[in-house]
């Protein structure tokens, strides 16, 4: 039984600049089609960014620049996987029972075409968020050849989550 007064919702959003030769992590899935791949101080895992500052924002808790800072060498390389770990610590010691109840993201890439990936990365995502694959959705667009991320310049995710800060009663 979910109480309607503790539902949170939450809107992460995420971009990262692109470039030729660097590897392309989504939820923990490599695009191994992809030419181009993140800069970034970590694993550049937008996905996995993204869904982490829905996840924040949905409970209060900030973004996750305030909680995993560039400028700590602590998540250098770091991936997403361990970032949304923490993630979850940090929730979970706020709000002990709490729990989500859907995840739904759009990923925008222009190329490769991302569809023989969503559902293992759905299927992670799942795994890693102890949901049925039925409540984590991933959706795929191109830029329509428009800056920045139609001319191959960045990658963005969109994640919005629903969840419960108390699933006990
Ligand atoms: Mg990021």
């Amino acid at each position: 039984m979910v109480s309607l007064a503790d539902l949170r919702v939450g809107l992460g959003l995420d971009r990262h600049r692109l470039a030729k030769g660097l590897p392309l992590v989504l939820a923990g899935v490599t695009i191994d089609s992809s030419e181009r791949g993140p800069e970034a101080h970590s694993d550049g895992d937008v996905l996995v960014h993204a869904l982490i500052d829905a996840l924040l924002g949905a409970c209060g808790l900030g973004d996750i620049g305030e909680h995993f800072p560039p400028s700590d060498v602590q998540w250098a390389n770091a991936s997403g996987e361990a970032l949304l770990k923490g993630t979850l610590q940090l929730v979970r010691e706020a709000y002990p029972a709490f729990q989500v109840i859907n995840v739904d993201a759009t990923i925008h890439l222009e190329a490769p075409k991302l569809k023989p990936y969503k559902f293992p990365v759905r299927e992670t995502l799942a795994k890693w968020l102890d949901l049925p694959i039925s409540c984590v959705s991933v959706k795929a667009k191109t830029g329509e050849k428009l800056p920045p991320v139609g001319t191959l310049e960045a990658i963005d995710a969109q994640v919005a989550v629903l969840l419960t800060l108390n699933a006990s009663c």
